[in-house]
């Protein structure tokens, strides 16, 4: 059986000018004024993303790779089993794939253990597109058997599960990105797929916000949960987690530890406990 993957070039110059241009764009019409200076913050963001980016290429891709090729080899999954046209299975794979991304978010933030590295991407006091890739290395090896159980249940084929990749790194840089957009045209555009300004709420240090906008892809999520939450001013919402907002609180080094120190050391960690005592 042949996989017609995506050409890596060309997904790999269309996400650098994408990139590219969202970063120009950052520059033009910024949507929120910045915390931190933007060199040093950058420096620290770059480097979590290129731990994440090692990470990825040595545990993630090889083990949902392979498992992604044997799906499709001995039809396993959901989708494997529906006698549909080959672009309806991809489609029907990458929302599915969205959909269970978007449950793996919000246990990200429920669980205990999930949200101690989670709470490092939060922790950023600014929000751009290099917020996007500024996650703890550790939560992308944790992340692993739950992307298996998704590609295994739904039965990802390896051109879906590039397709969606492909899809997922442009949205994400998207909607973490400092990009102030035209209102009346993101207001529109926020019904069909997560936007910076809903997102940005997403990002703010009150709980009950945090506790919003959960997508990462398609906006039906969070409609269809009723956790789509668009009223709020950018102007209003102050970026990162509790006990987080100096600078020298977001540090590279004491960044990397968090997720180790004691609860007493990682003011953030109280919210897990706290949301349930609100039920
Ligand atoms: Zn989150």
């Amino acid at each position: 059986m042949t996989h017609r993957r995506f050409p890596v070039w060309q997904s790999a110059t269309f996400l650098l000018g994408f990139g590219l241009g969202l970063l120009w764009l950052e520059r033009r019409v910024p949507l929120r004024s910045y915390r931190e200076p933007k060199g040093k913050r950058l420096g620290r963001n770059l480097v979590m993303s290129g731990l994440n980016a090692l990470t990825v290429s040595t545990v993630e891709m090889p083990i949902i790779g392979s498992l992604s090729k044997q799906v499709e080899l001995r039809r396993w999954g959901l989708v494997q089993r529906l006698s549909l046209a080959r672009w309806a299975k991809d489609l029907l794979s990458v929302m599915l794939l969205d959909y269970t991304l978007f449950v793996w978010h919000v246990l990200t933030h429920r669980n205990h253990w999930l949200w101690r590295l989670h709470q490092v991407h939060h922790a950023d006091l600014d929000l751009d597109a290099s917020t996007a890739l500024r996650f703890h290395f550790v939560e992308m090896v944790v992340s692993v058997p739950w992307r298996a159980a998704q590609v295994l249940v739904i039965g990802v084929s390896p051109r879906a599960l590039s397709l969606w990749q492909r899809l997922l790194m442009a949205s994400i840089l998207f909607h973490h990105s400092n990009v102030r957009l035209p209102l009346r045209f993101e207001r529109a555009l926020s019904w069909f797929v997560m936007t910076p300004r809903l997102h940005g709420i997403h990002h703010s240090s009150e709980p009950a916000l945090r506790d919003t906008n959960w997508s990462s892809g398609l906006a039906l999520w969070d409609i269809l949960h009723g956790t789509r939450k668009a009223d709020v001013p950018q102007e209003t919402i102050r970026i990162g987690i509790e006990g987080f907002t100096q600078p020298e609180q977001v540090r590279l080094g004491h960044m990397l530890s968090l997720p180790f120190a004691r609860d007493s050391e990682s003011p953030g960690q109280t919210e897990p406990a706290a949301r349930l005592e609100q039920g």
